[in-house]
């Protein structure tokens, strides 16, 4: 579904992203982790064109994705994305949140956008708060409806960089449960996270990157349990 291919990337001088390759079968679930700096953000960035890149390709469920940052808005409807702050518009009712991107993007009515809406927000378990605004909800509550707005967009991928690590911990069980719920349904998804319990339930792969480079990519039990490099043993001993 998502194929990454020879991708590298710039800030200037310095080599953020060092050639990754990595593809995205639909359906699985890929835990993103490494030391601060080492490039996780910056790679799911990539993926929906938040950042463009200086050399390879992107190439999402058929529609690629160039440097140049052509394809743009054909890739971004087709994944979903949430991040650490939950950016929700702090203007606008949960509700509205919700409905203001299928109804102004994807042209659906109203009602549909509505009902669909109310439908995500039962699935992320907070259907009570719909008429709320974002100030009025917990950070997890308001995590949640970002799920459920990205969801809102049908989206065919989530992508989510570190979604509980502004969360009082108390919180993060919430919004765990509700991607491991996602997962669960078969949802294809890159997750940058800490969260290494989270990651042993959830994901098919763990890929661990370092100064921009994938030094590992294997499936939970062998990656903890075993991991080949020193970078990773070492990032281990600090997170686990
Ligand atoms: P963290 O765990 O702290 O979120 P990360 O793995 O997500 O780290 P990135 O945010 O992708 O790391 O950053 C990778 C490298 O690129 C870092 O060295 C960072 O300083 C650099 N970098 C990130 N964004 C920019 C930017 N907009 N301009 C210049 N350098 C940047
Ligand atoms: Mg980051």
């Amino acid at each position: 579904l998502i194929r990454i291919r020879d991708v590298s990337k710039f800030y200037d001088q310095f080599q953020a992203l060092h050639s990754i390759h990595l593809d995205v079968p639909a359906g699985r679930k890929i835990v993103v982790c490494g030391p601060s700096g080492s490039g996780k953000s910056t790679l799911i960035r990539c993926i929906n064109g938040l950042e463009k890149f200086q050399k390879g390709a992107i190439v999402v469920d058929g529609e690629p994705l160039a440097p140049s940052g052509h394809g743009l808005d054909a890739v971004r409807l087709k994944v979903g994305m949430v991040f650490q702050q939950f950016n929700l518009f702090p203007h606008l009712t949960v509700l509205q949140n919700l409905t203001i991107a299928p109804t102004k993007i994807l042209r659906m009515p109203k009602s549909e956008a509505r009902d669909l809406a109310r439908h995500y927000l039962e699935r992320v378990r907070i259907a009570e708060q719909a008429d709320k605004y974002p100030r009025q909800l917990s950070g997890g509550q308001q995590q949640r409806v970002a799920i459920a707005r990205a969801l809102c967009m049908r989206p065919k991928a989530m992508l989510f960089d570190e979604p509980t690590s502004s969360l009082d911990p108390e919180m993060i069980g919430e919004v765990l449960d509700v991607i491991a719920d996602l997962s669960a349904e078969g949802m294809t998804m890159v997750c940058v996270t800490h969260e290494m319990g989270f990651a042993r339930r959830v994901a098919d792969e763990v890929v661990f990157m370092d100064q921009g480079c994938i030094l590992e990519r294997r499936r939970p039990d062998d990656f903890f349990h075993a991991p080949k490099t020193a970078r990773a043993r070492e990032f281990l001993s600090r997170v686990l």
